[in-house]
């Protein structure tokens, strides 16, 4: 079987978002024959715990456990789905525009994995059938030096809050942790970068203000939780983001929503 992946991007996207790979991508990426070079850049997180801002251990995880032929895909950068695109009953097609110009690239099977910009499922479904809702709420991704392990985090750690909910994860073997936590709706990207210190200071351990920590990437992402009502369409097939989009972070959204107050 041959794979061609292509990419509106021209590289990988590098801000802070996904921090680790779950058991069943970790089996994907043993199918694919690449887990040896994932382990060579990355590392295995050990334990979990969920926990609370006072320092409470109600639960953890200790994530030993994990658990095979796939081909090598050819990817090409710069290559993005336009829109059009069309199937009969042996093949399906897509125009993509590069920098060459437009030209239409066809397969047996297409898969649209566009992420949330969902052009394939766009193009297939319309713009306006993705049903669901869009929380309230938005998430803050930031990339951050700081000594966790000095108050004992694990390597991934979910702190259960009514407003201050948060994951922090160690995601670099050079001391690299991603904390993902949450922020009020409707507020803009200079109005939450001028609040992070606040949240860093009241939610992490030990209290931190700017000068303890380094911090080496801020993002930010709205929250929703839709699902497609097609993952196939004939020749053509929904997958990750372009098919279901959910909080990275559900379990809290969960205790918020049924009111299973968290406060100290
Ligand atoms: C803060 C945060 C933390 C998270 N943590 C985790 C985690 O720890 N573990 C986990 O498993 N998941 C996590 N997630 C979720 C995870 O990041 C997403 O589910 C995942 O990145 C979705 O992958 P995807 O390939 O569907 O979409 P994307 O990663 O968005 O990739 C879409 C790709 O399609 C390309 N593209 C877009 N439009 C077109 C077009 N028209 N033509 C061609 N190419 C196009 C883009 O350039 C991009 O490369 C987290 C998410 C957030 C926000």
């Amino acid at each position: 079987m041959f794979v061609t992946v292509v990419d509106g991007a021209y590289g990988l996207d590098v801000r802070p978002r996904a921090a680790h790979y779950v058991p069943p991508a970790v089996r994907e990426l043993r199918r694919a024959g690449v887990i040896e070079d994932v382990l060579a850049d990355g590392f295995v997180p050990k334990k979990m715990f969920w926990g609370k801002l006072d320092g409470a251990y109600p639960a953890g995880l200790d994530n030993s456990i994990l658990g095979d032929d796939h081909p090598d895909p050819e990817v090409n950068w710069g290559h993005c789905a336009a829109g059009e695109l069309g199937q009969s009953k042996a093949r399906a097609w897509v125009q993509v525009s590069t920098s060459a110009g437009e030209i239409r690239m066809e397969a047996d099977y297409t898969m649209g994995c566009d992420g949330a910009n969902f052009q394939i499922r766009r193009s297939l479904q319309g713009d306006m059938t993705f049903p669901g809702f869009t929380w309230d709420k938005q998430i803050v991704a930031t990339n951050v030096y700081y000594d966790f392990d000095r108050y004992g985090y694990e390597d991934a750690n979910f702190i259960i809050h009514p407003e201050h909910w948060h994951m922090a994860s160690r995601i670099t073997k050079d001391g690299m942790w991603g904390v993902s936590y949450s922020e009020q709706g409707g507020l803009s990207h200079e109005e939450l970068a001028a609040r992070q210190p606040m949240k860093f200071e009241t939610m992490l351990p030990g209290n931190p203000k700017p000068q303890d920590y380094v911090l080496a990437n801020f993002s930010l992402y709205r929250v929703h939780q839709r699902l497609t009502e097609n993952m196939r369409v004939g020749r053509f097939l929904l997958v990750a983001d372009a098919a279901h989009l959910c909080n990275p972070l559900e379990p809290f959204q969960r205790i918020r929503v049924f009111g299973h107050s968290n406060s100290q």
